[in-house]
């Protein structure tokens, strides 16, 4: 019997009960003639061992961290560290109420300061918030304070941002949803940005620069006091993309190459769960001269203790509501403060060490566009002298072995991208296994390269019509034709 596609609904049997409540220990109310409560409400009754196999059944249908290896390049999908969910859930910290007084909550306010300090540290900047729910509300938050900044100080013409081809599509995405347009500028043949190409890009109307670096190619943008300077000369501000923060943890601060203002992604470098659309946590970092500018509150102290500081006439407002995904800010914290300095810095160092390893190994058998010393991740461009095996296949393939594929198809400039981050938690010997199922479907691509075409072969969907899918949306249950069941 399939488990995968029944709905739970599907399962219900009249009068099956999975629960039962404890004996009533106050008076009992009839609620029936308040006219609010609905009895037409279609909910499934199913027994507990029913729902348990539900439930279990389907997160067998899912890959993760804790069930196999997980390279997806710029994702950064580390292993979680189990303590951080010992502590999350803690109940003096998983059961408070946003709206609790202040001096009942100050354990709890001594966290999110500790982390703003720490997140500080570590970054070179020197002010924070905490509360945008991802990297991408991070940089949303990051132009309104460029864009603040800019205002403020009257010049109201500046409605520019540059960014580099090979930036993550959240950057254009963020610049167009602030209200400026986007100045794009091509990669040179190293990777880099290409100097002469954003010296004529910048002038007076540039607000600023978004820079990821390491880039998503993987590689530590040398030129980068360079370029902080050509954009502070026309008045710029320069924005970090963090999201690679974990290649240089203890090792270069992005506060000290120049940028203004920056965000993490806590739940890529500080090993909190993410994937399938979160919760995140994009805590966003400026230097001084913004800080006016921050959304509020921003967690504060006194003597009098840790306080919700809403005195901060110039903000932007708030961005979330309440203070941020708090759950996922205690494993951020946790991490930190489990792993220390040193440990942060070790981390950097065997994630960098990690993907040099596997980029050696793989560029015998596939093509490697940027042949140099990378950091916590690389791009492949498919298999070497063989451009017509598609990328797609290739990665439908790997689902055969119980891996993840790598990001695909991602930078876009990189023909065909294979993007491998095979991050610090990975022993020598996971690397090897996937070393060797890549190469094992690179020799399959060249001599059977039905194998690849028809893939996946083990999993319970098989290769899925994605042009189908795309066209002919089912948003909710009872639109499927039968026609469209059958070919499920
Ligand atoms: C993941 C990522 C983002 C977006 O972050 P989210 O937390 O997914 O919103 C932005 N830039 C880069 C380079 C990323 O890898």
């Amino acid at each position: 019997m399939s488990h995968y596609n029944t709905l739970i609904f599907e399962k219900s049997t009249p009068g099956q009960i999975g629960y039962s409540l404890p004996k009533l220990d106050v008076p009992e109310v009839d609620l029936s003639n308040l006219g609010e409560l609905r009895q037409d409400l279609d909910l499934p009754e199913v027994s507990e061992n029913e729902i348990m196999r539900h439930y279990l059944n389907l997160s067998l249908l899912n890959h993760s961290v804790d069930t196999g290896f997980y390279p997806l390049g710029s994702c950064t999908m580390k292993y979680n560290p189990k303590i951080n969910e010992d502590i999350a859930k803690m109940p003096s910290l998983a059961y408070l109420h946003p709206k609790q007084p202040l001096e009942t909550i100050q354990g709890s306010l001594e966290l999110m300061y500790g982390l703003q300090e720490q997140l500080k540290i570590i970054a070179g900047m020197d002010a924070f918030t905490l509360q945008p729910a991802a990297g991408a509300q991070g940089e949303l938050t990051g132009l309104m304070i460029i864009k603040a900044f800019h205002e403020k100080n009257g010049d109201v013409h500046k409605n520019e941002i540059i960014v580099p081809d090979s930036a993550h599509g959240t950057n254009p995405a963020t610049v167009a949803m602030v209200g400026y347009n986007l100045i794009e500028i091509k990669s040179q043949a190293d990777g880099g940005v290409d100097l002469e190409a954003l010296k004529a890009a910048v002038n007076e109307n540039t607000a600023g620069l978004m820079l990821t670096n390491p880039s998503t190619l993987g590689l530590f943008e040398q030129q980068i006091e360079e370029i902080a300077r050509i954009i502070h000369d026309v008045g710029g501000q320069l924005y970090y993309d963090g999201a690679n923060m974990n290649a240089i943890m203890g090792k270069a601060r992005p506060g000290d190459m120049g940028f203004d203002v920056m965000h993490y992604n806590v739940h890529k470098t500080f090993s909190t769960p993410h994937g399938g659309g979160g919760p995140g946590g994009g805590p966003v970092g400026v230097k001084a001269h913004l800080a006016e500018f921050l959304p509020v509150p921003v967690v504060d102290k006194s003597d009098d203790g840790y306080f919700f500081n809403y005195d901060r006439p110039h903000s932007i407002g708030k961005v979330k509501a309440y203070y941020g995904n708090y759950g996922i800010l205690v494993r951020a914290y946790t991490y930190i403060k489990s792993l220390g300095g040193p440990g942060l810095e070790l981390a950097s160092d065997m994630a960098v060490l990690n993907a040099n390893y596997m980029m050696k190994r793989l560029k015998k058998t596939y093509a490697l566009p940027f042949d140099q010393v990378c950091k916590h991740e690389f791009v492949l461009s498919g298999i070497k002298d063989h451009p017509e095996i598609s990328t797609l296949d290739i990665a439908k393939r790997m689902l055969d072995f119980g891996v993840h594929p790598p990001t695909i198809y991602f930078p876009l400039i990189v023909h065909g991208a294979i993007m491998v981050e095979p991050t610090e938690t990975e022993s020598k010997a996971t690397l090897d296994q996937f070393a060797d199922i890549m190469e094992q479907i690179a020799r399959e691509g060249i001599e059977d390269p039905e194998t690849l075409k028809q893939a996946p072969h083990t999993t319970k969907v098989g290769r899925v019509d994605e042009v189908y899918a795309a066209k002919a949306l089912i948003l909710k249950y009872g639109d499927m034709t039968d026609d469209q069941i059958r070919r499920d």
